[in-house]
């Protein structure tokens, strides 16, 4: 399983699918990919290969950010509902994520009894508890803040906004996660080899922080809104 984003001037689904490819050896039983361009978001899943999935993405959609994901099912089986990016119900945030949210079933009942679920994973929790405290805050950092400190459990995530093209919301706990930095742009990967292709300098996000990545700046947080200075590494490309 893994996840890779990119948030820069070029065609984002090139270096998604890339990516991805790069993180087959992980292991996975189907992928996806969601890229947000001025008409809206686009999202393309499969069950099975990235060899699949370049075939399911439509060339035509060009969009400069984006998220990606290979997944290997731990709740709910292996198809195209249950693949990621999920999307909350109004479609406004979409996710991808690796790990177990360990109180999904707790949050559902504490938070979500009105929520309309689509697919059985434990994941769909996440974007859904986005649109519920988003709907009462107004405020996508703060409601990806208090959501991300509500989640038991591991998480390498990627969320973006519909209404926002300028961001990728990221965050992590005992699942890798890691921010590479470029010149106009920013990606996200769970293993440098991932986007070595694209940039050799990296930054490590420690376990429950979350990471507000735009294409000129990438900016650290505590879960309490507190600023976390750190400085980026060279990635070691293995020949
Ligand atoms: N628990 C999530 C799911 O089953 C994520 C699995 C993964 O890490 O790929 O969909």
């Amino acid at each position: 399983c893994g996840i890779v984003g990119y948030i820069g001037q070029n065609d984002t689904k090139e270096i998604l699918l890339n990516g991805l490819e790069k993180l087959e050896y992980r292991g996975y039983d189907s992928a996806g990919i969601a890229v947000l361009n001025d008409e809206g978001m686009n999202i393309f899943k499969v069950k099975g290969r990235i060899a699949a999935l370049q075939d399911r993405v439509d060339a035509s959609t060009h969009a400069t950010m984006g998220i990606g994901h290979t997944r290997w099912a731990t709740h709910g089986v292996p198809n195209v509902e249950n693949a990621h990016p999920h999307q909350s119900t109004s479609g406004r945030f979409t996710v991808v994520h690796n790990g177990v949210i360990e109180n999904y079933q707790d949050l559902k009942k504490s938070h979500l009894q009105d929520a309309n679920f689509v697919s059985e994973t434990d994941t769909e929790v996440i974007v859904q508890l986005m649109e519920k405290i988003f709907g009462e805050l107004e405020d996508t950092a703060e409601a990806f803040r208090q959501t991300v400190s509500l989640l038991k459990g591991s998480y390498a995530l990627g969320l973006i906004d519909r209404e926002d093209q300028d961001k990728i919301y990221v965050a992590k706990n005992k699942s890798p996660l890691l921010i590479g930095l470029g010149e106009g742009f920013n990606v996200i990967a769970s293993d440098a080899m991932a986007t070595l292709k694209v940039t050799d300098q990296y930054l490590e996000i420690h376990d429950k922080e979350v990471v507000l990545v735009n294409r000129n700046f990438v900016e650290i947080q505590k879960l309490d809104g507190t600023a976390v200075t750190r400085k980026p590494f060279t990635a070691q490309i293995d020949v």
